[in-house]
């Protein structure tokens, strides 16, 4: 989840998961009354819609496009209780043991280069 706003207690996230939609897209005629169904995700379907309304009303040009968000606002986790040391190992673990691995890599090319010298 991505957060967006923390308070003191609270954090202001965006919804994210099975059948949540990135987006919801509308659009509404700024002339008339029409609108657009609704779309999840693409906002080609409305930019269609545009189209095909200013067809059928050439006068009717200006639109106003609009994208819906889920926002959900979350109790704010609570600190681990392990020193913030820990927190960068989720980090640190995968660069070391790249590091490792580039340095096993290197160590395997030393005798070749010390043949070719
Ligand atoms: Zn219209």
């Amino acid at each position: 989840m991505t957060e967006i706003v923390k308070g003191a207690d609270w954090v202001l996230t965006e919804e994210r998961g099975p059948g949540v939609p990135e987006g919801i897209y509308g659009v509404e005629c700024m002339t008339c009354e029409a609108k657009s169904p609704l779309f999840d995700d693409d906002p080609l379907p409305i930019a269609v819609w545009c189209i095909h309304h200013t067809q059928d009303k050439p006068d009717h040009t200006l639109f106003l496009a609009r994208t819906e968000r889920h926002w959900r606002v979350v109790p704010r986790p609570h600190p681990p209780a392990t020193p913030p040391a820990n927190d960068g190992g989720g980090i640190a673990g995968p660069v070391f043991v790249g590091l490792m691995c580039l340095l096993t890599a290197l160590a395997g090319l030393l005798p070749g280069l010390q043949l070719v010298n």
